[in-house]
This record gives structure tokens, C-alpha cells and sequence, in this order.
């Protein structure tokens, strides 16, 4: 089975394009993520892959046979919002059950699957409980049960985890990948959150202002991201971006200098990401010299900011830093197959 978005653009009748010609594909087993920062268009794209919302112009597909015009219930798509809407007046039992009772299913395959996907989720012990009596957590996880029980084409999850607290998002995130591999469901999963979309996604379909900015593999969007946007969206603390100009293989930016032999000249961004410079005990052809001015533990690393001229950067590094304190020199290497640029005038990765 493959779902196609084929250009697909919405703008609301106040004029606000939400939208912007989104073309992505993907495949029957996948779990994908939809991610980006508040409004960039996740949840219309995901309203309008389930029927609730009407693309204004281009199409989506299963298979090629074109579903943009046909209505929710004839799509096979169950939904998992961020408030889980649970009926309050029915167990839990009930509440897993309705999709099934909806469909006609008979009572006894019914109680079979309704104790299968409880099990699976670990709410197997509520089942005689009513939303109210639950907690987050396990509210979350029965609507999760009452969304996957019928077995739908494609489980979409609209920033499913974001009403849970910190600890309880990771052990649901970690839930849902374990769900994923046993199930093998096609999952849309949208957020806001990149590190959840890293650890998640089969693929990662990133979303700024409407458009489509990348879809890949999390290991590519971190590795080789398409744009700045990207670059700076994933990973934290965020990729280094220093703005500059290169000069006859030779970056500059307001004092700060580095060597960057077959990069074309013109004005560009250089990024790296904080984890990639390599802090040295010494000087070496290729270390440079920065100041250090802030240095933060973040347990087990140590985060350093440095700044030489108008450069400055974050480092994080794995170890002790020993001696160090503001003010210390600081001798740093920016390996050459860590550096990413971007062209200034459009975000775009130079090749
Ligand atoms: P996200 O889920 O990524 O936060 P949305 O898809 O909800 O983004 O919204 C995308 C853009 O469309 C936003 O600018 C939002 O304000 C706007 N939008 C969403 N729904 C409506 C609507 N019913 N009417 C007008 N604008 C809307
Ligand atoms: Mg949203």
C-alpha cells in the first residue's frame, strides 16, 4: 500500500495558506513523522489524509485510486488526538470496544480483541475502569487500544503524548515504538518535539511555513540536512550557524577565520553541530584558538561556549574538561566532514 499527498494545498477561507503544495509518499509499515513548529501545518495535513479536512487544490491517494472526496468513515483511518476525547459514561473495555461494535463484530471475537491490545499496551488491569479513574498515561494508552483494536489501514496521532508529563512521554514514546515493530501498523505521527520524531520515525517529513523542506531517514536529516531551517530545527543544543562569506578558499566571518578549500566563494552559512568539534590539549595545524566564556554541565557532558571575534560557538564535550574555567583558551578542531553550508540568500545545503 502506498499514501500519496500529491500537491496538495489548503488556504483557509481567511486567506491563511496552511499548505503549501505538499507532495509526500510513503509506504504500508512505515511509521512516519510529521514534524515541525507550531503552525506549519501538520494537523491540516493530517485532517486532510483522514477526510476531515478538504485539500483547496491537489490530491491524496492509496494505491493511485484518488480518496481526496471520500468521506472519514470509508477511509480505514483511525485518529489519536492530544486530548483523547475518552466516552467518560463507559469502561474501559467499552470504550476499546466501540470501534468494534460500530463494525458489527461479534461479541466474542470482540472480548478477544479488546483483551489482545490491552495486554499489549499494559492496561489489561483496567478494564472494569472509567476514563476518570485512570491517569494520563493510561488514558493515553486506552485511546491508543481504541484507535489500533479495528486493525485500520493507517493510525494517525496528532502530538498524541504532549499532554503527558516528561517522564511518562518517554515511556510512551517507547511503548509506541515496541507497539510499532510487533504490529507492524503504518503510524503518522505528528510533533513538534524533533527528538521524539528522531526516535521514532521510520521517516521524518519536515514541515516549515506550509512546505516541505525535507523527508528522509531521522539519520539523514541529522547528517545531511536540506536546508538551515533543518539544520537548526534538529538536535539540541541546536547546530552551530556562523555567517560569513568565503574568499578564495578561505571562510570569514567578522575576524573569525578557517581554511575551506573547495567551497566556491560567495556569502554562506557554516554550521556544526555541537558534538562534532573536537576539543584539543593543544595547538595543531588544525585546531583554532577561541576564548571560553560559559561553561554548563549537563551531566554526563559538559557544554562550552566559546567565542572567537564576532564566532561563537557551542561545544559539547563527552569528558571532564579538567582545568578549565572563563577565559581559558580553548584549542578546537572543526573537522572538515563535520561542516555543513548553507547559501545565504535561501537556507539551501550547498552540494
Ligand atoms: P500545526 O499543526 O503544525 O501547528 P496547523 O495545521 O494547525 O499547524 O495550522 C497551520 C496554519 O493554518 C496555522 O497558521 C494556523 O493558524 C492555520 N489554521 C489552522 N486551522 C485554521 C482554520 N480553521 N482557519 C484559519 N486558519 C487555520
Ligand atoms: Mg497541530
Amino acid at each position: 500500500m502506498t499514501i500519496s499527498f500529491d500537491q496538495v494545498s489548503k488556504v483557509f477561507a481567511d486567506g491563511t495558506i496552511a499548505l503549501d503544495n505538499l507532495r509526500l509518499e510513503f509506504n504500508q509499515g512505515e511509521f512516519i513523522v510529521l514534524l515541525g513548529p507550531s503552525g506549519s501545518g501538520k494537523t491540516t495535513a493530517c485532517r486532510i489524509l483522514a477526510g476531515l479536512e478538504q485539500a483547496t487544490s491537489g490530491s491524496v491517494s492509496i494505491d493511485g485510486r484518488d480518496i481526496t472526496k471520500l468521506p472519514p468513515r470509508e477511509r480505514n483511518m483511525s485518529m489519536v488526538f492530544q486530548n483523547y476525547a475518552l466516552y467518560s459514561h463507559k469502561t474501559v473495555f467499552e470504550n476499546i470496544a466501540y470501534p468494534l461494535r460500530v463494525r458489527k463484530i461479534a461479541t466474542g471475537q470482540i472480548d478477544e480483541k479488546v483483551r489482545e491490545i490491552a495486554q499489549l499496551l499494559q492496561i489489561d488491569a483496567f478494564l472494569n475502569r472509567r476514563p476518570s479513574q485512570l491517569s494520563g498515561g493510561q488514558a493515553q494508552r486506552v485511546a491508543v487500544a481504541r484507535a489500533l483494536v479495528w486493525n485500520p489501514d493507517i493510525c494517525l496521532m496528532d502530538e498524541p503524548l504532549s499532554n503527558l508529563d516528561a517522564i511518562l512521554r518517554l515511556q510512551t514514546r517507547t511503548e509506541l515504538k515496541r507497539l510499532h515493530g510487533d504490529l507492524g501498523h503504518t503510524f503518522v505521527f505528528v510533533t513538534h518535539d524533533q527528538e521524539e520524531a528522531m526516535t521514532l520515525g521510520t521517516r521524518i517529513a519536515v514541515l516549515n511555513e506550509g512546505k516541505l523542506v525535507q523527508f528522509d531517514t531521522p539519520k539523514r536529516v541529522y547528517h545531511e540536512p536540506a536546508t538551515r531551517f533543518v539544520a537548526e530545527f534538529i538536535g539540541r543544543p541546536a547546530m552551530n550557524i556562523i555567517d560569513g562569506e568565503i574568499e578564495a578558499g578561505i571562510f570569514h566571518a567578522g575576524g573569525f577565520e578557517i581554511s575551506v578549500p573547495q567551497q566556491p566563494d560567495g556569502p554562506v552559512a557554516m554550521g556544526i553541530r555541537p558534538e562534532q568539534i573536537v576539543l584539543r590539549d593543544r595547538a595543531t595545524d588544525d585546531t583554532i584558538e577561541f576564548e571560553l566564556d560559559v561553561i554548563e554541565l549537563v551531566e554526563p557532558d559538559t557544554l562550552l561556549f566559546v567565542k572567537n571575534n564576532e564566532a561563537a560557538l557551542v561545544v559539547r564535550v563527552l569528558r571532564e574538561v579538567g582545568q578549565l574555567e572563563r577565559g581559558s583558551v580553548v584549542h578546537l578542531e572543526l573537522p572538515r566532514e563535520n561542516r555543513h553550508f548553507f547559501e545565504a540568500l535561501n537556507g539551501r545545503r550547498r552540494i
